[in-house]
């Protein structure tokens, strides 16, 4: 199975179906001819089987069509967060050893800069742009026959990552394929012809996860950049089907508009995950959406590996609360143990690293073999995410096994303050972190931002740990900010948090 073989598939039997919506929207048929032309062109531009193509795009439906070329012409894509600086840039392309750039407009003048005296090939989605070559300028139908490409990766994914250096993990095609496997039998499915819309970058793994999951049910996917109002006007729109968003943007969507009813529209589902969630906000955003909700756990080396279902939701809302603060229990065909240092199963209720096997596990780190030894370990791979189940296999997270605090010699999860701390009406958002201190090691301190208007103050904050939490948890201090630095994802950079907080502890009497 590779990238481009749902399209191929649908192209055969639906060839009217659209694969993207939007005014550069295109039909199964028309994609499969357009990215066929395309794994010619890349040929000839001197592209072979298992060589690299940079990728930098917004949500554009060409942003697909290229990484379904590229699948076609046997080329592994390294997709680049279309956040990143030239700089940035610069690095991944030296060290994916890139051969050709594709970006779209917004992207380019810092992809030049990145590719400056590299004598890269640059190629533009969606625009023109003096020095570049503009993909749907290609001519479409060729007569030249694609490249026999036997190359088993399909991506180079630099890891978002919340902890630091960047580590380029190395996906296969067919890593692709228990993700839809597990989905489609859990019940996300499309009906050929529906709709599904995507406000996160395409460029990261999830993105990429679920688009390649809509082709293979023949649906369209509608790519969007986020904002609360587009994508409320999105899932209420006839034929969107199903919708993928983290969880600060449902935060924000139920902020835009808190009393609006449900829509009758057809939204049937979404899926949320990525980032831990609050119980009140999963019981609002079942009330606000009417569609069945699902929660899934990942990462970019390991695909989805959780499901969070529907029926775990109903349950969950009709009194298992507990169930709210689980990401659901192993996906079909996914392994998934607890293990302690030494590399043994914890027990049930205990807390162990969660590793997982399977074909949804990447093939290591490029050029990178001390961490790709790190990561996999005797046959499975150690996410870095702390965990534990419980007697009915419900998986519940404890925070980066990095983001522990040590402080007073105990350990301490941020996760368990921050899920307090997040309950809390007028907290948007929170971090807790450790920052030096020469009493405890490390001091417990929870970096908080205010919902506009809100009254909250440090003590509210402190005595609600103090209710809930055992006092060596309870946070020694509580930093009020304006926002908390998150990355593309919406995933809160702990490190960056941690090191603005300990100059400022430092700076100050
Ligand atoms: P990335 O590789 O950038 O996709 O980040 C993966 C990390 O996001 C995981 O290792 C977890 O720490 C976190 N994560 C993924 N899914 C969830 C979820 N459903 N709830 C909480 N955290 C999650």
């Amino acid at each position: 199975m590779r990238l481009h073989d749902p399209l191929e598939y649908w192209a055969r039997r639906r060839p009217e179906l659209r694969v993207a919506t939007g005014p550069d929207g295109v039909s199964y048929g028309e994609a499969s001819a357009v990215t066929s032309a395309w794994a010619v062109r890349f040929g000839e531009l001197g592209l072979r089987p298992g060589d690299r193509l940079a990728l930098a795009s917004a949500n554009h439906p060409d942003a697909v069509l290229t990484l379904l070329a590229a699948s076609k012409a046997g080329l592994v894509t390294v997709p680049l967060n279309p956040r990143l600086r030239a700089e940035d840039y610069a690095g991944f392309l030296r060290d994916s050893d890139a051969r050709a750039v594709v970006g779209s407009p917004s992207r380019a003048e810092a992809l030049e800069e990145a590719a400056e005296g590299l004598d890269l090939p640059l190629l533009l989605i969606g625009g023109e742009r003096p020095g570049w070559q503009a993909l749907r300028g290609w001519p479409r139908d060729t007569e030249a026959a694609l490249p026999v490409a036997a190359e088993p990766i399909a991506l180079q994914s630099y890891t978002s990552g919340t902890t630091g250096r960047p580590k380029a993990a190395l996906l296969t095609h067919d890593g692709f394929v228990p993700v839809s496997v597990r989905w489609s039998q859990a019940g996300m499915r499309f009906e050929p012809g529906e709709v599904f819309y995507l406000p996160l970058p395409i460029m990261l793994m999830a993105g990429i996860m679920m688009v390649q999951h809509a082709l293979w049910c023949g649906a369209a996917v509608e790519l969007d950049e986020f904002s609360p109002e587009r994508a409320l006007a999105a899932v209420r729109r006839p034929g969107v089907a199903g919708a993928t968003f983290v969880p600060t943007m449902i935060h924000m969507m139920l902020e835009a508009a808190p009393d609006t009813p449900p829509s009758d529209a057809g939204l049937r589902w979404i899926l949320y995950g990525g980032a831990p969630v609050s119980p009140s906000l999963v019981g609002r955003t079942r009330d606000a959406f009417g569609a069945k909700l699902f929660q899934s756990y990942g990462c970019t080396e390991a695909s989805a590996m959780t499901l969070l279902t529907p029926e775990d939701h109903d349950r969950a809302l009709g009194g298992a609360e507990h169930l709210l603060g689980s990401v659901g229990r192993a996906a079909l065909d996914c392994e998934i143990a607890l293990l302690d240092a030494e590399d043994r199963p914890v027990a049930v209720g205990e807390i162990g690293e969660i590793c997982s096997r399977g074909t949804h596990v990447f093939q290591g780190y490029a050029g990178d073999p001390d961490r790709t030894a790190q990561a996999l370990r005797a046959g499975w791979y150690r996410t870095g995410d702390l965990g534990s189940v419980d007697a009915d296999g419900y998986l519940y997270l404890h925070g980066r096994k990095d983001h522990m605090i040590t402080s007073g010699g105990i350990n301490v999860h941020p996760e368990e303050i921050e899920r307090v701390i997040g309950e809390i009406p007028g907290i948007a958002q929170v971090a807790v972190v450790g920052v030096p201190d020469e009493r405890w090691g490390r001091r417990i301190v929870a970096a908080v931002v205010a919902t506009p208007g809100s009254t909250v103050g440090e003590q509210l904050v402190v005595d609600r740990c103090r209710a809930t939490l055992a006092a060596y948890k309870v946070p020694r201090e509580v930093v009020f900010l304006d926002a908390l630095p998150l990355n593309a994802t919406g995933k809160i950079l702990k490190h960056v948090v941690r090191e603005q907080l300990a100059a400022t502890a430092v700076a100050a009497p």
